[in-house]
């Protein structure tokens, strides 16, 4: 994205004056309004498919498998789970599993409200799934919506701020073009609901703006996200898995595998054993061409995210086992392998975002488990195992935003599971009816029947010691013991 084709700054301001006044206008909380928008928002990927598609290999080299897999489609399937859902998702709920019953006559409710005028804040890496996936949300939600496109996906960028008005409604739906001065200025700004996505240096940033107006927020945050292998699984199914999950967008997903930790009570021979079938796992994926010629793998995003990984491979004290090769000219970088990995390594700092993979040998599963907890709370974390004891002990002993046995990315295929991470990766859920009730807030709702009135008399001044025993029965109550163990209450 050039300078000229940013947003201008002073522009700003009106964008988001212009999205309040039609959010008071109210026509954005009809449910068919909002199912008909969403549908636009499917005809108007649907339709530009394949400039989609090509913007995407501009700006990442994305290949149009990975283009149409993880972007376009998805987008057409959620869209259309949104607008089928959305009647019921924006049901009120009505109460009625009350601990009280006499308080059921007060018709108590909830209703999911749009929070108003709602901010996305999108990253390069998935430029268009992670622009309209919240676009969706917030529609779904009746909120009115501005989204900042990253102007490191610059191609992306532009196509969205061409393409949106001709299919949304312009006064509901805007898309802002700019990089820090103009996100600087958005974020000056009054929003009911920020929604970003990126890193967490800058969802500081974010969040300290956020603050200012008590404007609640959801961080899609990164991080590392660790696979612990047990080596007694079929390690060539293991490594296929996980290698996909690392070429696929050249490393660069939120989710990808960040590093391998590999517990081997001291046998190194089973670390050979999980190299080797590495090897055989790279030796398919590219047995077509190798990776820095590949057509099935992308590349890296820019020169600075190039140098940051290059800069990685060269401080690291490991051992490069497979890969390794790098092309500065076209940004690539091979799948690249690395064993004999201390936990204070170059490469074990933070987030790759890349297609390298260290490989960290501990003894138990125990081991593994202290290792990933003794670091922040990563957005998912895989096990590889078939063991259900082992599953228990690594669910049960780590924090982590997502969980995953025995596969990589492939999560993020169910539309309807929450997701999001926890700490340092973040906090908030999309997904499905997540994604809904991110952008709306429950406002509970009474009506007292003018009947109830001699039931609630005994709560007006003046104040007596009769009508205070009779509004506060329990004040006495005896209250129950709770076994620790059974969790059985007596008494
Ligand atoms: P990025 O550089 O495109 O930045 C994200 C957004 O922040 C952009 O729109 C950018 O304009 C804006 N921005 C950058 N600097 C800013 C500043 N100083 N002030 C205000 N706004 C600013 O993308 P990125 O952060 O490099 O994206 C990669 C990160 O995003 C990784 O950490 C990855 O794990 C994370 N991520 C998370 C998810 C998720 O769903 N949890 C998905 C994708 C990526």
């Amino acid at each position: 994205m050039n300078e000229t084709s940013h947003t201008p700054i002073e522009k700003i301001p009106e964008i988001h004056s212009k999205l309040k006044a039609t959010f008071r206008t109210r026509r954005t909380i009809s449910i068919p309004w909002r199912q008909q928008q969403l549908l636009l928002v499917a005809r108007m990927v649907q339709d530009n498919k394949d400039l989609f598609a090509e913007a995407l290999f501009k700006d990442v080299g994305k290949p149009a498998m990975e283009a149409y897999s993880y972007e376009i489609s998805p987008i057409l399937e959620r869209v259309i789970i949104a607008a089928t859902n959305l009647p019921e998702w924006a049901k009120p709920e009505h109460k009625t599993d009350l601990f009280d019953p006499h308080q059921r006559a007060w018709s108590p409710k909830v209703y999911f409200v749009p929070k108003g005028v709602a901010l996305v804040i999108v990253p390069w890496n998935f430029p268009l799934i992670l622009a309209i996936q919240p676009l969706v949300a917030a529609i779904s939600a009746g909120c009115c919506c501005a989204v900042k496109a990253s102007e490191i996906a610059p191609h992306t960028g532009r196509l969205l701020a061409e393409l949106v008005p001709k299919y949304l409604d312009t006064e509901a739906y805007q898309v802002i073009l700019g990089a820090v001065p103009e996100t600087t200025k958005i974020l000056e700004l009054k929003w009911d609901h920020i929604f970003y996505t990126g890193n967490g240096h800058v969802g500081r940033i974010v969040s300290a703006a956020a603050a200012k107006h008590l404007t609640p927020l959801t961080l899609e945050l990164g991080g590392k996200s660790p696979v612990i292998l047990d080596p007694s699984y079929d390690l060539d199914v293991a490594a296929y898995r996980i290698m996909y999950g690392k070429v696929t967008n050249c490393g660069q997903i939120c989710v990808a595998p960040d590093y391998l930790i590999v517990p081997t009570n001291g046998n190194h021979d089973l670390l050979n054993k999980v190299v080797e079938a590495f090897r055989r796992a790279y030796a398919s994926f590219f047995s077509d061409a190798p990776p820095l010629e590949s057509t099935s793998y992308a590349r890296i995003v820019s020169k600075n995210h190039f140098d940051r990984l290059n800069t990685l491979l060269a401080r690291t004290d490991g051992t490069t086992v497979l890969g390794g090769q790098v092309d500065a000219k076209r940004l690539k970088i091979e799948p690249t392998v690395v064993i004999g990995i201390q936990p204070d390594d170059a490469l074990m700092e933070s987030e790759l975002f890349g297609p390298i993979l260290p490989i960290i040998e501990v003894g138990t599963f125990e081991d593994a488990c202290e290792l990933v907890s003794q670091r922040d709370h990563p957005l998912v974390l895989y096990a590889f195992t078939q063991s259900e004891d082992t599953k228990t002990t690594i669910r049960e002993c780590t924090t982590s935003g997502n969980l995953v046995y025995n596969d990589t990315f492939i999560q993020l295929a169910i539309a309807e599971l929450p997701f999001g991470g926890v700490g340092e990766s973040g906090h908030g859920r999309q997904g499905g009816r997540y994604s809904f009730e991110s952008f709306s807030y429950l406002r509970a709702s009474i009506d007292m029947p003018l009947g109830s009135e001699q039931f609630l008399t005994v709560r007006y001044p003046p104040y007596t010691s009769e009508n205070l025993k009779l509004l506060n029965p329990n004040v006495d109550i005896k209250i129950p013991q709770c076994s620790p163990t059974t969790g059985i209450m007596k008494g």
